[in-house]
């Protein structure tokens, strides 16, 4: 399914792409394990296979901590995965890039969030744009984490927040004031809603939160009033095909609503969410969309393009790179 021809493969080496999707944890990268155990971690992971699906979203969590806890357990550690994650990107012609940690882990490991986040931002390469998030979940505003919620805004150099997966639990209303300070401080906000959850949890990330990017998302498409909103608003999409696929969300890459939202002028950009779970590159999710969807070059462009128009990046630099995408076009078309 990831396979690709030459031609298409010398068309996505060139195009300039984003990653506005990735939670750090779930990027650990395999070799990291293999050096703490090479005998225990010899193995290419079971879910890694194409054709591997998870049974449900506990259990696709379930793995995913267990193995990441035995990496992220420092700083230094993250600063490592990180810097592997990042030149993985960088070697795809990947330029800008948006990550969140998951604030959780201050408790879970009692290291400070402030260093991780410095440990992420630190592992940048050169001729790399990140943003840095910090993700957190509906339950999280328990007494140990309210002050450390609270204080996010004040974080110099986080690019912004995003409320992070299990949609089974109700939106709480704390997060309405969190989003609220957030926004008025000038930082980016996402919610993850419409993976496991309806349309209706799209809805209210965009009423309630007043996100303007939406984590996923793809299930919008089950009502055409929430279709309406995301174009009457303005709301990026961060779509994760091959998560969504391997999760179940959809029974099918050729089923994926990717190409509805698209032909319907949403604003999609596409991403990994979690390689470590996947087993997927970047590129492995543009091909996709060509093979199973029969995105067109100029199609995949423009879903590269989507990414760049919501990059924070300043006003120069966005229009070299349309440029630059012009010019990949032109010479593969
Ligand atoms: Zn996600």
């Amino acid at each position: 399914m990831y396979q690709r021809s030459e031609d298409l493969t010398a068309f996505l080496d060139r195009l300039p792409k984003t990653e506005t999707h990735l939670h750090i944890e779930g990027a650990l990268p395999y070799q990291l394990l293999q050096k703490m155990d090479p005998e225990k971690f010899k193995e290419v992971p079971y879910f890694w296979a194409t054709d591997y699906r998870y049974p449900t979203f506990e259990n696709f969590e379930g793995t995913l901590i267990e193995h990441a806890i035995q990496w992220f357990t420092s700083p230094e550690n993250y600063y490592e995965a990180a810097k592997i994650v990042f030149e993985g990107l960088k070697d795809q012609n990947v330029r800008y890039i948006e990550t969140s940690f998951h604030i959780g882990m201050v408790e879970f490991i009692d290291i400070k969030g402030k260093e991780i986040l410095h440990a992420i931002q630190s592992a940048a390469p050169k001729g790399i744009e990140l943003r840095v998030f910090a993700g957190m979940l509906r339950n999280h505003y328990t007494p140990f984490m309210k002050p450390i919620i609270d204080d996010l805004v004040n974080w110099d150099g986080l690019a912004g927040i995003d409320l992070h997966g299990v949609e089974v639990w109700d939106l709480e209303d704390w997060s309405e004031g969190i989003w609220k300070v957030c926004q008025e401080a000038g930082k980016e906000t996402k919610a993850h809603a419409g993976e496991f959850g309806g349309a209706e949890n799209v809805r209210e990330v965009i009423e309630r939160l007043k996100v303007r990017r939406v984590q996923h998302g793809v299930r919008s498409v089950e009502d055409e009033s929430v279709l309406q909103l995301l174009l009457d608003e303005g709301v990026t999409l961060d779509v994760c095909p091959i998560s969504n696929l391997k999760l179940q969300v959809v029974p099918s890459m050729k089923e994926h609503p990717i190409r509805q939202l698209f032909d319907r002028g949403i604003n999609c950009t596409i991403s990994t969410d979690d390689p470590f779970s996947f087993g997927n590159t970047v590129t492995d999710e543009y091909s996709a969309l060509a093979n199973e969807l029969n995105f067109t070059k100029r199609e995949l462009a423009e879903i590269a393009r989507n990414g760049f128009k919501i990059a924070q990046l300043e006003k120069g630099k966005r229009q070299q790179i349309f440029d630059e995408i012009d010019d990949v076009i032109a010479k593969f078309e």
